[in-house]
Formats: C-alpha cells, structure tokens, sequence
C-alpha cells in the first residue's frame, strides 16, 4: 500500500465482533486522519467500507470501525486517541434490526404497516448512531425508512431548531452521513424542546400526520416504517413529550439506551402493546461538552450556507426591506392564567405568532423561510404547521433606512416573504 505522504501510518488487525475506536482532535489547526481497509470486511456506523479507498474524518470525529469477520485497517494521521474494543453491543444492535426487519416481512405479507420505532435516552448515548445504524442496515436489505428527527439541539438532517423527516434511499456516506435531499422541515425556534414545550408538541403531531398520509400512498414507505431520534431531556415535559410522540406516531417499538428508570417508566404509561426494549450504550460514545455540542451546532448553520467537504456553496448576501417582509415569533410569553383574555388558554399563547418589528437586536438571527402562501391575515393560521423553505441569516439592520441585510442560499428574491425568528444566532466569520 502507498502511504499518504507525510502522515503517520498505524496498522490495526482487528478480530471478528471487535471495533477500533478513534478521535480526531478537535479545533481548526487540528489535522485529520485518514482511514483504510486493508484486508477483510468493515463498517462504520452501519455502513461498509470499500477496500483500499482513503476515508478522510475531520476535526472532532469521533469514529467506530466495527468488523464481524475480521480486518485489518491503516489510520493515517495522529487521532488523539485510538484503541481496539472487544466490548460493543453491536450484537445486539444487528439483532434489534433482524426483529425489525421481521416485523416488515410480517406487515408485507399482511398487507400491513412496518414498525415505527423510537429511540430514546438521554444525552450522549449514541441514539444518533443507533439510528443511523438501524436505518443503513434496514436499506441495505432493500427497504425504504424514514428518519424523523426531533432532536432540537443537534439535527442531523437540517439546521439546529428544527424538527424534520427524511426517506432514507441508500446509507450514509461513511464520511458524511446521510445524504440530505429533499427533507420536510419545520421551524421550531430554539435547541431545547423546554422553551415551547406545546409547539415542539404540535411540531411532532405535524410531523406524524404527513408521515401517515405518506405511507397510505406509499407501501413501500408504510412498510419500511421510520426511526425516530429524540432529544435527551427524558424528564418532566421532555418525558412527556416522549410519550406524546409514541401516541402521535402510534410507534411499536421504543428503543431505549441505557437508563433503566426511563425504561420502567415508559412501559409502565405506554400501552401494553408496545415494546419496550433496554439496551446498553457503546463504550465508544463519547461525552461532548457544551462547547462542544454549540460548535456541531455552530457548524451546522455553516455547512448549511457554505457547503461541506467536496462541495462549495457559495452563498448569497442581499438587502430587504421591513415592508416587504413579515417576521414573527413563534409563542408569546407566558402570563398568569388570571390575565389571560377570556376564552384564551396557556396553550393558545405558546402557538400565538408574535409580530416582530425589526430593530438592532435581530442581527445574527437565523430566520426559517416560511413555506405558507403569502397573504394578509388569514393566512398567518397555517403558518405555525407550514414546512420551511429555507433559511436566512440576519447580518447588519439598518432601521433609519428601514433595511436589513441577509445571508441567504440562493440569490434574491426570497421565495416567500413570511419569516420566523430564531433564539438562535450565528455569526459568519467567513
Ligand atoms: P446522542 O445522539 O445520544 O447524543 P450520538 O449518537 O450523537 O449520541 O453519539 C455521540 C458521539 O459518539 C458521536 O460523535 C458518535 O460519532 C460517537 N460514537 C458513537 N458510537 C461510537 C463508538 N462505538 N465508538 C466511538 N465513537 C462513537
């Protein structure tokens, strides 16, 4: 084999049902690491690798190369750190699949609907992975799911704050995950389901009946059945949410990552005929600080205007004027019952759009593209359950002239003139 000019090569001979684990430091000077397949078969989160290709992990990856039969593997680079496991569930992760993909042979021949499952933990479990592990093995044996993303703080198919769903076609790209086409999004405003705990609720609702309506069109889609991903504040309203979204999406499996309480509760309030399945975390999962969790998240709104690895975007930046757009907040803040107009509940305040005018403080704030139909009033009823069609980001506010500017995807005009406003900023150091 031909070493990559000036990188460090170490050689890994794994055994069969062993994974190397491997981190690349963190930061923007950090180098990355290249990965091989030498000899034998491996794959990394569900996916497998070709041999002799070079697979290249950025700052802060935190890699597993997992093998069934046996391999061996060159790491080109110096990951910050990088071992051998025996010890990995993978096991019983290839077993959860089998069930599932038994439970979709049985809805074929019924003529029934495939297993809808949730994964559940809480934070820095690997549920993430376990998802896509489940659904790269799930299109590999031929069948079509659907991801539903509710993790809020860090979404792996659209930009932080949203909630999503995407049909899985091919498995992820072992460098760059899932490739993201055609998602349906809708504008959630913030990272943690606590701040508007009614919308996340009504998000989720949404989100479920689209997929429903999808898989009556689509057996294909009905049987392959979705994984959904969660956040993982499993206390409180964010347990209830859980349960929320296991009655919304009428699931039949709940996958739960090592925390046993979570388990015993949910099987105690879900009905009797859902499954409820503990299972351990990987050791490999690694903790991620704060910092850590707001640069994915920071990352993310910038891969989303300027592209990743091998594709270049090369975003837009434009003025528009106040009067020709509508901003909105999303729930208004909450006010004892006892001031409460007559008639009006809590709820009601949480889903109410709030007019924003546009003053200094909107600069940095990503704004979702509303995809509802632009018109006056009656129109605003459907905006809070319309999908978005994109994103901007605010940079300058010019309020004597009445302007801001935007970074935006794709050149002016804005396809739609509603806005919906963010608790989250990004500044573009670029
Ligand atoms: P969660 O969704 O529960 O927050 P993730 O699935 O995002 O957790 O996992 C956290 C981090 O751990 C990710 O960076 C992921 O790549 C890494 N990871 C997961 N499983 C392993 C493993 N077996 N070995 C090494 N790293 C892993």
């Amino acid at each position: 084999d031909v070493p990559v000019p000036g990188k460090v090569s170490t050689r890994f001979d794994l055994e069969k049902e062993t994974e190397l684990r491997f981190e690349v430091e963190s930061g923007e000077a950090a180098e990355q690491v290249e990965l091989e397949l030498l000899t034998g078969m491996a794959e990394v989160f569900g996916s497998e690798l070709n041999r002799n290709k070079k697979y290249t992990f950025g700052p802060g990856s935190k890699i597993a190369v997992f093998t069934w039969q046996g391999c061996s593997v060159n790491l080109y680079g110096k990951p910050e750190v990088a071992y051998v496991s025996k010890d990995t569930p993978m096991l019983l992760y290839l077993n959860t699949h089998a069930a599932l993909e038994q439970m979709r042979k049985q809805a074929e021949r019924d003529n029934e609907r495939g297993p809808r499952v949730m994964v559940v933990g809480p934070t820095d479990v690997g549920k993430s992975t376990v998802c896509r592990l489940l659904l790269s093995y799930a299109v590999r044996v031929g069948r079509r799911p659907t991801l539903v993303e509710l993790d809020v703080g860090q979404s792996g198919v659209s930009v932080p704050g949203t909630v999503s769903a995407l049909c899985i076609e091919r498995p992820a790209d072992v460098e760059e995950g899932f490739s993201v086409q055609a998602p349906l999004v809708y504008h959630f405003g913030s990272t943690t389901p606590g701040t508007n705990i009614k919308l996340y609720n009504k998000l989720t609702s949404c989100l479920a009946e689209v997929f429903s309506q999808r898989c009556e069109g689509n057996r294909k889609a009905s049987v392959g059945g979705c994984i959904i991903n969660t956040c993982g504040w499993v206390k409180g309203s964010g347990y209830q949410a859980l349960v929320h979204c296991a009655s919304a999406f009428e699931v039949d499996v709940v996958l739960v990552l090592d925390h046993e309480r979570l388990y015993n509760e949910l099987k105690r309030d879900l009905p009797h005929f859902v499954r409820v399945v503990l299972l351990p975390k990987s050791g490999g999962v690694v903790e991620r600080s704060k910092e850590c969790r707001r640069d994915t998240r920071d990352e993310k709104i910038r891969e989303y205007f300027y592209g990743f690895r091998g594709v270049t975007f090369y975003p837009f930046s434009y003025e528009v004027r106040f009067s020709d757009v509508r901003i909105y907040k999303i729930g208004a803040p909450s006010i004892p019952d006892s001031c409460l107009p007559l008639g009006m509940s809590q709820d009601d305040t949480q889903l109410k759009l709030v007019p924003v005018t546009p003053g200094r403080d909107l600069t940095y704030h990503v704004l979702s593209v509303s995809s509802a139909e632009d018109g006056e009033e009656g129109a605003r009823k459907g905006i809070v359950e319309s999908p978005v069609c994109g994103f901007i980001v605010v940079t300058n506010v010019d309020t004597q002239t009445q302007v801001m500017k935007v970074l935006s995807p794709a050149p002016r005009p804005l396809p739609r003139h509603t806005l919906l406003i963010m608790d989250i900023r990004f500044m573009d150091m670029k």
